[in-house]
């Protein structure tokens, strides 16, 4: 068999035009076509404002909030320390801080395998503060119809009136968001105070500004179009998705052939499905799109379109439902397994690396000891004949209240510490403590020991720090 590949020859200039090889040109930009989303009431509606309200809550709450003088969340950037719910990381922490962020994003692949979507719909932030803004424009520029009709009149005072209340309206409650993520970073109360009076830094107006104006953009003009071409998470959860995941569906078998009719017609008596094919569901899609198409990458799984349906059924006296939450399987009605491998596979992962996570914080220790040897000698003989080094304890006292710490030393027959033993060392502070320890020469095998320093505290009696280091001495 040849190994060539057969190649023929194309002059473009010989080409007939109507050739079915023509090179056509295609637009691959297609511009935005604005969505006016029709306002929706019902069950999902109703946990998804519950969900709005607790996180928007929290988001503008938290900052605020203290405990024992400590901020609840706060990230002191100069300082160096981050504050979550009571407890301060420092940057050694660091590793702690990445394994919450790698359990939380765990958590959200274990929590799509199961019900799809549900972060998008109900908790991200874009969700969030679009729902907000959309709610705004809604309560200023009426329902979709009167916005359509607002947008295509001529300019008016109406008009004008309308669209400068509601950005205005936008603009606030996205300055809000900026001073209150920046007040994560910055104390929030001195953050308010320094901008009203103009003492801030320079970097504390770009963030706030920047974040302004991130959130008016984002939830007031780019919305679905963040989720659709900005978001990767809403690119690679279909490779989460299996026959069994929960996701909001059309139920074809149900709803087709569909077709318009009368209300309280039985859908046998005109030989068609469930779906009057009133549209509503796609009027009410923040995305745009037409579930009854099937799954698409552009459902962010907000349920709207399973209230409108719901609500149009309720109307024609037809069961709840024809979109609901439901799997690939019940719908070609095979049977759906909540518990799967790759659950079970998620969920032990998330387990164990939870229940390390909790060991790690629980059996942090808040201080640190190091000990450096002093290089500029080997040892020194005192006058008594006894073998001294010298070195220097680095301590750090984590913890939230002043610390007196006690140290001694071990390793050798008779080893002590003939310096200082005892610091008093501020909350958050660092220390240094020159430290001389002395052995009697008979004691000392090697030239070179193994001793330990110990460090405990007079206020933590848990505390007890080992830290490792050398005695040199003339050995036997
Ligand atoms: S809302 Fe329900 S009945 Fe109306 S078009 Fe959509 S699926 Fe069909
Ligand atoms: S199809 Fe649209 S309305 Fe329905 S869940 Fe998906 S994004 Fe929401």
């Amino acid at each position: 068999m040849s190994n060539e590949i057969p190649v023929k020859q194309i002059d473009p200039a010989t080409e007939p035009s109507n050739n079915k090889n023509k090179i056509e040109t295609v637009e691959l930009y297609a511009s935005r076509k604005k969505i006016y989303t029709r306002e929706v009431k019902g069950v999902f509606q109703r946990i998804r404002f519950i969900s709005l309200i607790a996180l928007m809550g929290m988001f503008f709450l938290f900052c605020w909030i203290s405990i024992n003088g400590q901020p609840l969340i706060h990230f002191d950037l100069p300082a160096r320390e981050f504050h979550l719910y009571g407890a301060t990381f420092f940057p050694k922490d660091f590793f702690l801080l990445s394994g919450m962020l790698i359990i939380a994003a765990f958590g959200l692949f274990f929590i799509t395998t199961l019900f799809g979507r549900v972060w998008c719909g109900y908790t991200c932030p874009q969700t969030v503060w679009t729902f907000i803004f959309m709610w705004i424009e809604t309560r200023v520029e009426g329902s979709r119809n009167a916005r359509i009709k607002l947008d295509k009149a001529p300019r008016s005072a109406e008009k004008i009136i309308k669209k400068t209340t509601k950005h205005s309206l936008w603009l606030l409650i996205a300055l809000a968001t900026g001073l209150t993520f920046v007040g994560y970073f910055y104390p929030i109360r001195e953050l308010i105070v320094d901008i009203a009076t103009l003492n801030a830094n320079g970097w504390a107006y770009f963030w706030v500004a920047f974040f302004t104006v991130a959130t008016y953009l984002n939830a007031g003009w780019l919305r679905e179009q963040v989720c659709l071409y900005m978001c990767p998470y809403a690119r690679f959860q279909s490779v989460m998705y299996d026959p069994n995941t929960l996701a909001v569906a059309y139920d074809p078998n149900r709803g087709e052939p569909r077709g318009g009719r009368k209300k309280g017609v039985a859908p046998s008596e005109v030989g068609l499905g469930d779906c009057i094919d009133c549209g509503l569901c796609v009027q009410v899609c923040p995305t745009g799109i037409d579930i009854r198409d099937g799954l698409q990458y552009e459902c962010i799984g907000c349920a709207l379109c399973i209230d409108a349906c719901d609500e149009v059924m309720e109307k024609m006296d037809y069961p709840k439902g024809l979109i609901r939450y439901a799997t690939e399987n019940e719908l070609e009605e095979r049977p759906s397994k909540i518990l799967r491998p790759r659950t079970f596979g998620y969920g032990a992962a998330l387990t164990l690396m939870i229940a390390v996570l909790v060991f790690i914080l629980a059996t942090r220790v808040p201080a640190e000891l190091d000990v450096l040897r002093d290089r500029g000698a080997l040892f020194n003989y005192t006058g008594q004949g006894l073998v001294e080094n010298s070195y220097t304890l680095k301590i750090a006292n984590l913890s939230e209240i002043p610390q007196t710490y006690h140290i001694r030393v071990e390793g050798l027959d008779g080893i002590r510490l003939t310096s200082k033993s005892k610091l008093l060392v501020a909350s958050r502070e660092h220390a240094s403590l020159p430290a001389v320890v002395e052995a009697d020469p008979d004691a000392i095998q090697d030239t070179n020991n193994t001793i330990r320093f110990i460090m405990t505290s007079e206020q933590d009696e848990a505390l007890n720090i080992v830290t490792e280091s050398r005695f040199v001495g003339p050995g036997q």
